[in-house]
């Protein structure tokens, strides 16, 4: 008798985890989605993006090893992005006791008044700073920044590849015509917090620099990708069901549109059996 050792190998999956599909103030003090960012799984290297608050409930409660994590990228330093940045920190490096991963954010999230605590830098094994057109990499995956978004503070979303597919993610952003940059990806996934535009206004306390349904809408018929997902849905946009909006705007375009919900994996696999 014998028992066979070799393991059968399994091909790796590359994996999208939706942490949270919430945006903006109100939904997120009341989490009535919740607010962990995107959690991807790419042939075996783990990138969290955008750790909002609740990052660490929505990990722990989805089984997901943060230890596991090989770098962490902020895509910018508001509230709804960036609050459970230093537990992440700490669960990544295993409370500091293993250095370990990389953090990737705008200058502007670590100088004056930094989202992460300096006491945690020492944990990693490094801080890359965003800027606009660069190329960055995480083991055998890369990722640039194609451009500087319209927000409040230093924002840029990521266009990623790797190997297999490419894909983006448009992060907050008013909408502007340079936003065509991330055309190639055969995914999209976009952050939609207003059903519609909002004309400017100089209260602060009213954000304006946010894309919305109509803007999202050109988006996608400018980028064409082969999927688009929708998510970080504003109050406004979930009281009109984001899974409605989704399937008006793939009857307008022709373009496969889901709306992410709490909690969804999206498997890169599916985009080799869409359609072109
Ligand atoms: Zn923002």
């Amino acid at each position: 008798m014998f028992t066979l050792t070799m393991k059968e190998e399994k091909p790796l999956s590359d994996t999208i985890t939706f942490l949270g599909t919430g945006g903006a103030r109100f939904m997120i003090i009341n989490q009535f989605l919740a607010s962990g960012g995107l959690w991807l799984n790419l042939s075996g290297t783990e990138i969290l993006v955008d750790p909002g608050p609740g990052c660490i409930v929505q990990t722990t409660k989805r089984k997901l090893k943060a230890e596991k994590l090989s770098a962490i990228i902020l895509s910018h330093r508001h509230l709804d992005h960036s609050a459970d940045i230093n537990i992440m920190v700490e669960a990544m490096t295993r409370g500091g006791f293993k250095r370990h991963g990389r953090l990737f954010a705008p200058a502007d999230a670590l100088e004056t008044e930094p989202v992460i605590f300096s006491y945690l830098r020492d944990y990693l094994d490094g801080i890359e700073i965003l800027q606009e057109g660069k190329n960055y990499s995480i083991g055998n995956i890369s990722f640039t920044t194609p451009v500087q978004h319209i927000h409040l503070v230093e924002t840029y979303g990521m266009l990623f590849n790797t190997g297999k597919h490419i894909f983006a993610y448009i992060a907050d952003s008013r909408y502007f015509d340079g936003l065509y940059k991330y055309a190639g990806s055969e995914l999209l996934i976009i952050n939609v917090v207003f059903l519609e535009p909002r004309p400017p206004t100089d209260n602060p306390l009213i954000p304006t620099d946010h894309l919305s349904v109509p803007d999202t809408e050109r988006i996608i018929v400018e980028l064409k990708p082969k999927v688009a997902i929708l998510t970080h849905f504003g109050m406004s946009i979930w009281r009109a069901k984001p899974w409605e909006i989704a399937q008006r705007m793939a009857e307008k375009t022709g373009i496969r549109v889901i709306a992410a919900r709490d909690g969804m994996r999206f498997d890169l696999a599916k985009l080799d059996n869409t359609q072109d």
